[in-house]
């Protein structure tokens, strides 16, 4: 097996072709409270779309271009710093 370089998990990024962006579908998206997220990466980790940008002391940011609203990030939080909110508001 060859050597990795494991710290640019997680391994899966949308592709950059308008196949893999997120249509107008989308009912919910993820809000982030910043000064709620103590930086721990849990929503990186489990985001199934590989959509959020999170390194440690930076703060996350999320694609909405690709973000299906699934609300896993969401619900994963330990302190609940992620929302879903209404699009269009
Ligand atoms: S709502 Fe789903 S797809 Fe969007 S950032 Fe959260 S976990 Fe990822
Ligand atoms: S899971 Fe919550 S606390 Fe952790 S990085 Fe994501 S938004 Fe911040």
């Amino acid at each position: 097996m060859r050597n990795q370089d494991l710290s640019v998990l997680p391994i899966s990024k949308p592709a950059p072709a308008s196949a893999g962006a997120t249509g107008t579908w989308r009912t919910y998206k993820p809000v982030v409270d910043l000064a709620k997220c103590v930086d721990c990466g849990i929503c990186w980790l489990y985001c199934p779309e590989s959509v959020i940008e999170w390194e440690k002391g930076r703060k996350i940011a999320i694609d909405y271009m690709y973000c299906k609203g699934c609300g896993i990030c969401a619900d994963v939080c330990p302190v609940k710093a992620i929302s879903m909110e209404p699009e269009g508001t």
